[in-house]
């Protein structure tokens, strides 16, 4: 599969195969991850590489551009399509640039965003300070309900009232609910700010109809295409046709240069992907199975915060089991279970250690695991988490976790060489 990169660099091919033995063994529980199908991951390695094409299709700055312009084209059809937009851009490289596109369109350094406090489940790009977000814009940032854990839209409603935010932005990375956006929109539409929903996680269940198009509600929509998605690692952007200009010029010339082709023509073939039958069919399995997950976990006293899940991803509160969650993930890794630690809402631990974990089901969903696969993942998740301090005990429910994930073969096509 390999032949001319063994021969060019061993060194990094070597990496590379053990890269895919890991994954081939390993339970992925992280929820932003997921196996991408062969197909797109072998658009991914084409001469489409080769191809500067600044500019959109038939408006290039370079030549020789008439064969990406069709895949760009292909790929702004489908994703349009898919969640019933006016306009798409499929040129940002990422998430993060995607949200950076999007403010540069509408705001001006220094202008307020209301946007979700990052314990609490949002995301670097709303407003780190360390991210370009929390440096260029006044962030006030919303967080959930200590009680009920979940979003409260009477206090977003009373910061936005106070605040007066030009930009609000709903979205997550570590939300188990579904986002009320009808509610969201009236606050936008009450302080007349912008709405922009930053459906990154949960974009492959709007996809499926199983979660509220955000596309109804704001004037913007970000992505990620390489989460519940299952395309290429990249971003996108959906906006209304009056939109259209503004956010292109933000990505081109505004935050990027070149687009990589060779992804845009990797996200049109999991976009089609996506227009399937069986697609919907796969996220409605990612969703039982995660919610499946979540009751075992709480059948065996885990507290899951919120109590449960709507969606392809929960949180452990870990504090009744004495773990933080830094540990629980390094017990994980040990037993090859790769999960993350997380902050729970109201943490009373630092970022870095956590008291939480997040687990996600759409790459072994991907696997093809059931429920009965799950309940003995909860079985070794929590054997492990119970004989954290016994490195024999660690070593012997490794051995059948590798047994057990075989049954779920990845990647056949890819032979070993
Ligand atoms: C993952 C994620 C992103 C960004 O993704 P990158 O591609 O890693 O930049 C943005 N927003 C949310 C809510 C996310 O979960």
């Amino acid at each position: 599969m390999f032949e001319e990169l063994k021969k060019d660099d061993n060194l990094v091919y070597k990496s590379i195969k053990r890269e895919l033995k890991r994954q081939r063994e390993q339970i992925e529980l992280i929820a932003s991850e997921n196996f991408a199908p062969v197909s797109v991951m072998q658009t991914c390695a084409t001469p489409l590489t080769n191809k500067y094409a600044e500019g959109y299709p038939k408006a290039r700055w370079y030549g020789g551009c008439s064969y990406v312009d069709e895949v760009e084209d292909i790929a702004r059809d489908r994703v349009k399509k898919l969640f019933g937009a006016e306009h798409a851009n499929v040129q940002p490289h990422s998430g993060t640039q995607a949200n950076m596109a999007v403010m540069m369109a509408v705001l001006k350094p220094g202008d307020t965003v209301l946007s979700m406090d990052l314990a609490c489940g949002g995301h670097l790009s709303h407003g780190h300070p360390l991210n370009f977000s929390g440096k260029f814009y006044n962030i006030v940032a919303y967080g959930v309900n200590k009680d009920t854990e979940c979003l409260d839209y009477d206090e977003i409603e009373e910061l936005a009232i106070e605040h007066k935010p030009k930009l609000i932005l709903a979205g997550a990375s570590a939300y188990p609910r579904i986002i009320d956006f009808r509610r969201f929109r009236e606050i936008a539409d009450k302080v007349g700010a912008y709405l922009l929903v930053d459906m990154a996680h949960f974009a492959g269940l709007v996809a499926a109809k199983i979660y509220p198009n955000p596309c109804d509600y704001a004037e913007f929509v970000t992505s990620t295409t390489h989460k519940t998605l299952r395309g290429p690692r990249g971003g996108l952007i959906l906006c209304r046709k009056d939109f259209a200009r503004k956010i292109d010029t933000a990505v081109f010339p505004g935050t990027q240069g070149g687009p990589f082709m060779h992804i845009i023509a990797a996200k049109a073939v999991g976009f089609g992907l996506a227009l399937k039958p069986e697609f919907a069919q796969y996220q409605k399995k990612i969703v039982s199975n995660c919610k499946h997950f979540a009751a075992s976990m709480s059948e065996k006293k885990y507290r899951i915060v919120s109590g449960g899940t709507d969606t392809h991803l929960f949180l452990v509160d870990l504090r009744s089991k004495d773990i933080t969650g830094k540990k629980a993930a390094l017990v994980l890794e040990e037993v090859n279970i790769t999960v993350n630690k997380n902050l729970i809402p109201f943490d009373p631990k630092p970022p870095v250690v956590a008291s939480g974990i997040r687990i996600g089901t759409p790459a072994i969903t991907t696997r093809g695991i059931e429920k009965d696969g799950i309940n003995r993942i909860v079985d070794f998740i929590d054997e492990a988490l119970s004989n954290r301090d016994d490195p024999g005990i660690l070593r012997e429910i490794k051995t059948k976790v590798i047994g057990f994930i075989q049954e779920y073969p990845l990647y056949l096509e890819i032979k070993d060489d």
